[in-house]
């Protein structure tokens, strides 16, 4: 790997202060935006990551704390994809359990920050983990805290980048640190290598050993001694050198680069839960009955609307299977029966199913039936896809609609 560290997973860069170019943010944004396609390029074998657009808006200087959650850009549909992918489905499924609370970055000197446990799901490659963490971000799964700000070169972004100070006459590295030492007794002020003979210090005054600071002697202070040119000064001029590139700067073109711990958020957490783990059971027996599933899928209606089920399982032209689930703590009324038959009136699948967690009200019953909805009722989703198999055991092979009496199991 010649190519220094991407900060790919955090990118809030601020080039600079308000005095930097427009020309040297330019160069910046324009790297940054080449580093950040090749990267996707890299790993887009693995996880399905759209090409990430350099948006303006987000480059700007924070110092936040305050969790953030992404307002825009974000789709229901990019999350669902994301569900769909199984690094996303090991890493979320640890979130689900509580093995992973917060992601907390790592610092890399060549990867700038790092996510060790994203890593593991992505086959430990440190840009493909980096790439998924601000891919969940963006469409709203995670949340994110402001964690660290990292200094890169505005050059090539790495953050091995040393400290050093200069003179600020010839701008040389070689710079002595002298100490001023005051003898107590006899008041003479000098440089403390006056005062040095062999190991001891000694007045050069008044030849004296001085042996205890604070009582023979004070520390008065220190200025720097360039090497190179001579010259004195209080304050040395502080500069960056960066150790893969080997470009210079201040703090004036100084790349900064924000790092965040991230959290899964609620709301994508139980879109997660229902949407994957939920359903993963009763996509797995449509499958099972050679049907097509997309769950959630989407479907348009003759209105010309769209609609939405958990799942739709299809065959060729012939069979669509339209299936939504409703989970509750109490017996479920008839609600969703109802929008349930709006989208099925629209799009007149050949079956309709609703899956009712735990179970549904008679008055429900009653108006499923009179709609032409099976009803599943199942404690759980693992319960559901076995009933579901027996429901296909009766109908499959006919193809003719049930009733509702089938389902009476
Ligand atoms: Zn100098
Ligand atoms: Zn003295
Ligand atoms: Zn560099």
């Amino acid at each position: 790997m010649s190519r220094p560290g991407i900060p790919v997973g955090v990118l809030e860069l601020a080039f600079g202060l308000p005095g930097a170019s427009a020309i040297s943010l330019q160069n910046g944004l324009n790297r940054l935006a080449n580093h950040m396609r090749s990267d996707t390029s890299n790993v887009a074998n693995k996880v399905q990551l759209p090409n990430i657009h350099l948006n303006m808006s987000r480059l700007r200087i924070t110092s936040g704390t305050s969790e953030e959650s992404r307002a825009t850009g974000m789709t229901s549909k990019d999350r669902i994809t994301l569900y769909q992918d199984q690094g996303v489905q090991l890493l979320l499924g640890r979130f689900v359990k509580g093995e992973i609370v917060e992601l907390v970055p790592s610092f890399d000197l060549s990867q700038t920050a790092r996510y060790p446990e994203v890593e593991e799901v992505v086959d430990g490659d440190t840009t493909a983990a980096k790439q998924l963490v601000e891919r969940l971000w963006d469409v709203g799964i995670f949340k994110r805290k402001f964690h660290e700000k990292i200094l890169v070169c505005p050059s090539c972004l790495s953050a091995n980048v040393s400290n050093d100070y200069v003179c600020p006459n010839c701008n040389s590295i070689d710079i002595e640190r002298k100490t001023l030492l005051e003898h107590t007794a006899c008041g003479t002020i000098d440089s403390v290598d006056n005062f040095l003979i062999e190991g001891g210090l000694y007045c050069p005054k008044c030849n004296k050993e001085l042996i205890e600071a604070g009582v023979d002697y004070q520390k008065l202070g220190a200025w720097f001694q360039c090497s190179q040119c001579g010259k004195r000064s209080d304050l040395p001029s502080p500069i960056h050198r960066c150790r893969s590139c080997g470009h210079i700067f201040t703090i004036k073109d100084t790349g900064f680069v924000n790092v965040y711990s991230y959290r899964i958020s609620a709301d994508a957490e139980e879109e997660f839960k229902r949407t994957f783990l939920v359903m993963r059971p009763i996509g797995a027996t449509l499958e099972d009955f050679q049907y097509k599933v997309e769950m959630p899928g989407q479907i348009a209606g003759r209105s010309g609307a769209l609609h939405r089920f958990d799942a739709v399982a299809s065959k060729g032209s012939l069979e669509l299977v339209v299936l939504d689930v409703v989970a509750s703590e109490r017996e479920i009324e008839e609600t969703p029966i109802a929008s349930l038959y709006a989208k099925v009136f629209d799009v007149s699948p050949t079956q309709t199913i609703l899956v009712a967690i735990p179970r549904l009200s008679e008055k429900a019953k009653k108006l499923a039936a009179l709609y032409r909805i099976s009803v599943i009722e199942a404690n759980d989703s693992q319960q559901a896809a076995e009933l579901l198999k027996e429901h296909f055991g009766w109908t499959g092979l006919s193809g003719n609609e049930e009733s509702i009496d089938d389902l009476q199991l």
